[in-house]
């Protein structure tokens, strides 16, 4: 078999070296590394989840960058390194949380009542700067005007983020800029193993949708400028969790850092 018929899907679990996504399959049926937890239904599960849907490789053949909520909702100095890096590869255990969450959706659009996750996307520009906005609403009724977010977690939270609350303005921004009204309610629930936890979010609006407007403009254009924005995380828990080493106010980088961590 070639290389490119097999290309690298993440890290082998026992040996952390990379491995395609057939290799790795007919690795987990005949049990050649008795140390790997995985078998072959949860491999295959893992890889559907990560593949990308047909919208978003269609948008990216337009040339235009673009950008996912999720990118948008955190330090922007952080995006602009994802931006420019190859994606790394990951193992199937680093994998697993977010395809518990994917199950979770899975769940809840087969057996809940008029659950529809539905992608949206919004061109944003102006004279200097263009971009594709998209992200994937977890819930929302038009009828009701409802939008609900759902996020599955280990430990539920005393409070909304500061991120969630912008990802689900943002998710308000998207479906006005898809004709749809602006919603009547935001609530996100938070779900653990154990309980359901929700919050009601304040409906942003139509002046505070024009100024987070104007805000992604203006993070678009520090996003695609050369010289990276200011290493300031948005939340200053972010840089304890941060990939990237490079940056100055990176944990493991010498000096003090610009954020305090938590
Ligand atoms: S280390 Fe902190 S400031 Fe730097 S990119 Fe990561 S999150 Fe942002």
């Amino acid at each position: 078999m070639s290389p490119t018929a097999d290309p690298p899907r993440w890290l082998c679990e026992v040996t952390e070296q990379p491995v395609g996504e057939r290799a790795c399959l007919a690795c987990a049926r005949e049990r050649r590394q008795p140390a790997c937890p995985f078998n072959p239904a949860l491999l295959r599960a893992l890889a559907a989840a990560d593949e990308p849907d047909a919208v978003l490789t269609g948008l990216h053949q337009t040339g235009y960058p673009v950008l996912r909520v999720s990118s948008l909702t955190g330090c922007v100095r952080k995006a602009w390194y994802s931006l420019r890096s190859e994606r790394k590869l990951e193992t199937p255990g680093e994998h697993w949380a977010r395809l518990r969450g994917t199950i979770f959706h899975h769940a809840l659009e087969r057996m809940g009542d008029g659950h529809v996750e539905r992608r949206l996307v919004a061109f944003l520009y102006d004279a200097d700067v263009a971009a594709f906005i998209t992200g994937r609403i977890d819930g929302y009724d038009p009828e009701q005007g409802t939008l609900h977010d759902y996020k599955t977690t280990r430990r539920l939270p005393t409070r909304v983020s500061d991120h969630h609350r912008r990802q689900v303005e943002l998710y308000a921004w998207l479906l006005t800029r898809n004709d749809f009204p602006l919603p009547t309610a935001i609530r996100i629930l938070y779900i653990s193993m154990a309980k359901v936890k929700s919050f009601d979010v304040p409906v942003p609006s139509p002046d505070q949708l024009d100024a987070l407007e104007a805000e992604l403009l203006d993070q678009i254009r520090r996003l695609l400028h050369v010289e990276p924005p200011e290493a300031i995380p948005r939340e200053p828990w972010e840089c304890k969790y941060c990939t990237y080493t490079a940056c100055p106010s990176h944990p493991g980088q010498a000096g003090e850092p610009l954020a305090d961590g938590d």
